[in-house]
């Protein structure tokens, strides 16, 4: 009994070790700590001057971060400069008029290359912007300091990049690459990002070749990172200003706390709910690995991709891709060896292992939390104690049929090993390492190796299964596919040891392990609830017509309590409303007096005909206070265009919308110049539609003020004044 006991705790310490080791950042370091040191507490100064109001481009705190901005670097003895530009972008349908900051600190041996450091300091409307990217700013502002604080300098240059119009499509990314000259001094680069206020930094993705990139992060040594997050995340549709970079081709690391995704771009992303260890993480890893590469060879050499992985004690595993195959096949022969002998077991194993984990995903299919339960522990914990029960009750009633079944396990592991190596593998170590070990345990029937082979298969599993849950893409859909098939795999890897734990329990212990459930579900109901750190988002809408009287409140998507409550109607808007902004829908909301509001306009400059086709040179001009304006050609297709002289690249966007349509930040008090080239004779119908923070007072609507779990999420509440003209 004791030893059963034992071995539960034994396993459940070893999914704590690894659900820790992923979730909690390193302790903040006090602002008495060495100068030569990084100091969250010293960095958390700068985030609260960041983050004290929303800042995106086009408006007034924006300026007021720029300057801080430069003001801190002057003090640090850096020379900042600014690199002013219209910057197109190359993955969204965005332009804008960018402020870089940029700063270089000579190394000692001034002939080489450089380390980029890049970080992006406008932040989103709705929220002060603290975590997405204040953190990231202030741990750069602190790394430089700490860097200039120490006696000897280092080898190579940095160079310091604070981008501007990250969040308005990766602009000021874009801007640097094709037109700053600094741009081919760049070696290697490592960007800093937020996508929630806490947790761990994990470096999740990287540039080509990434080998040799990896290899470094040795040296830092506190990092979370592994293949599969930057095999995953390479075919995600996700963008950081590294997506820009991209175009260099050059080596580069990007890191990023994700935890607290529900405050990411709200108003909850302030100072209060900046987790100070997540900070720590960034500049910790931040100023690591800045002395090692700028200290180390430079460019640094050309590798291929690597597999990669980080364990306690050892650190980082870090090997090149090519040998993920060879290592399956090691797998593969010793595979032949331990399961010849139960010939007859192989098959009706493969079945079941198969059934078993497909019932636990299709059980998962069903959970669809949504709110706070959707990124709870308490929540993933109950669903795995609920597939657990599913898969023990299964394995009972096999097993009394086929005792040797666990040879087909290792036959579908070993089927997961190879195809990853082949096909991905990067997510390869995934199956290979704790196949490995299972092989070897199921050979010796040895208690100490069957407890190394759960070891390695819970340090490297568990809490990457919780990552990917409870951080990244929730206990709903995906994630909760994800938390029951490998739940299941586990389980099934593992039974040899988990048959000792239960023992000869009727139903292998299911029933325990359902009532387990019960009880962890209960506490999430009691414990898990909506408010104020976990809010609901939402954002209103005021739009007028210049060209009528017509002007309306809404929202676009779906309408919470409070909204209802604001707005006062459901009704779909008019047409019109669906060309102010990306998506072409439909404002849901209702008719409501105007309240003037400027109009941006568009003027005609030039109108020629070149190689047979029309050229329209427009000016177009935005109200004082706006953020942007949002641009839409319709009537006639846009052949080629461009804005402020620059060409329109089209080549690498995300989406390819059959309209044109580009929104410009931060217009020129002069205006932004557009020229679109359309067939010869036609004519095109030229939306404008300006965006501006807050909804103004409007004759005779009263707004209630939001509860406090109710925020304002992306752009915040805007107003919109839109127009149209022919051309
Ligand atoms: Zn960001």
């Amino acid at each position: 009994m004791f030893a059963r006991v034992g071995a539960a705790v034994g396993l459940i310490v070893l999914c704590a070790i690894s659900i820790l080791r992923v979730a909690r950042p390193p302790s903040p370091v006090a602002a008495t700590a060495p100068d030569t040191v990084f100091s969250a507490e010293r960095a958390l100064h700068h985030v609260e001057q960041i983050a004290q109001r929303p800042h995106p481009m086009g408006t007034a705190d924006h300026d007021r971060v720029r300057d801080y901005i430069i003001a801190q670097l002057t003090a640090l003895g850096i020379r900042p400069q600014i690199q002013s530009a219209t910057a197109v972008g190359t993955r969204y349908q965005g332009a804008g008029r960018v402020q870089n900051i940029l700063a270089w600190m000579p190394g000692s041996d001034a002939k080489g290359k450089a380390v980029l450091l890049m970080v992006h300091y406008d932040g989103v409307g709705a929220g002060p912007a603290a975590s997405d990217d204040g953190a990231g700013c202030a741990a750069l502002l602190e790394t430089l300091r700490a860097l200039r604080s120490r006696k000897k300098p280092l080898m190579h240059d940095v160079i310091a990049l604070f981008t501007d119009g990250e969040e308005a499509g990766l602009l000021g990314a874009a801007a640097f690459v094709r037109e700053h000259p600094w741009a081919k001094d760049v070696a290697i680069a490592l960007n800093f990002e937020a996508r929630g206020t806490s947790g761990r930094s994990y470096m999740f993705e990287t540039g080509p070749g990434n080998q040799d990139a990896v290899s470094a992060l040795r040296a830092a040594r506190d990092v979370t990172a592994g293949s599969v997050f930057t095999t995953i995340y390479r075919a995600l549709p996700n963008d950081t200003d590294l997506s820009e970079y991209a175009v260099l081709g050059l080596p580069a690391l990007n890191f990023a706390f994700a935890d607290g995704v529900e405050r990411y771009h709200t108003s909850r992303d302030d100072v209060a709910h900046l987790n100070l260890g997540s900070l720590q993480h960034h500049g910790l890893q931040m100023l690591a690995l800045t002395e090692t590469l700028a200290n180390g060879a430079l460019p640094r050499q050309t590798t291929g991709d690597a597999v990669f992985f980080d364990l306690p004690l050892l650190g980082m595993v870090v090997y090149p891709t090519w040998l993920a195959l060879p290592l399956a096949i090691v797998a593969l022969v010793l595979a032949v060896i331990v399961v010849a002998p139960t010939r007859r077991s192989i098959v009706p194993g493969v079945v079941t292992t198969l059934v078993a984990v497909t019932i636990s995903g299709v059980l998962a299919r069903f959970v669809n939390l949504g709110g706070a339960a959707r990124w709870s522990g308490v929540y993933a914990a109950t669903l795995m104690l609920a597939v657990l029960a599913v898969n023990a009750a299964i394995y009972f009633a096999a097993k009394r049929r086929w005792p040797e079944l666990h040879a087909g396990v290792l036959v579908v592991w070993l089927i997961l090993a190879l195809a990853t190596s082949a096909i991905a593998p990067g997510a390869s170590y995934l199956f290979t390492w704790p196949l490995l070990f299972a092989l070897v345990a199921a050979r010796s029937r040895n208690p100490v190796a069957e407890w190394v082979a759960a070891a390695v298969t819970l340090i490297l599993l568990a809490g990457l299964v919780f990552s990917v849950t409870a951080v990244m893409l929730g206990v709903a859909g995906l994630g909760a596919i994800v938390l029951a098939v490998f739940t299941s795999l586990i389980a099934w890897l593992l039974a040899p040891l988990l048959d000792a734990v239960v023992g000869n329990a009727r139903w292998a212990g299911a029933g325990w392990l359902a009532g387990a459930a019960v009880v962890v579900g209960l506490i999430g109901l009691l414990t898990v609830k909506q408010n104020a750190d976990h809010p609901i988002r939402t954002a209103l809408v005021y739009t007028e017509n210049a060209d009528s009287t017509d002007a309306w409140l809404g929202a676009y998507g779906r309408q919470d309590a409070w909204a209802r409550l604001a707005i006062g109607g459901t009704i779909s808007g008019p047409e019109w409303t669906s060309r102010l902004g990306q998506a072409p829908t439909k404002l849901i909301g209702r008719q409501v007096p105007r309240a003037p509001l400027d109009a941006p306009a568009a003027t005609l400059v030039r109108d020629t005909i070149i190689n047979g086709a029309r050229r329209v040179v427009l000016r177009v001009n935005a109200p004082p206070g706006s953020m942007s304006l949002m641009m839409r050609a319709t009537g006639a297709p846009v052949l080629t265009s461009s804005i402020d002289g620059r060409i329109v690249d089209t080549t690498r966007y995300r989406h390819h919308s059959p309209t044109w349509t580009m929104e410009y930040w931060a217009v020129p008090d002069s205006g932004a110049i557009v020229a679109l080239s359309i067939p010869q004779g036609s004519h095109v119908d030229f939306d404008l539609a300006a965006w501006r923070p807050g909804i103004p007072t409007l004759p005779g609507v009263t707004i209630p003020a939001r509860p406090p779990n109710v925020v304002p999420t992306q752009d915040g509440d805007v107003s919109i004044t839109y127009r149209r003209t022919r051309f």
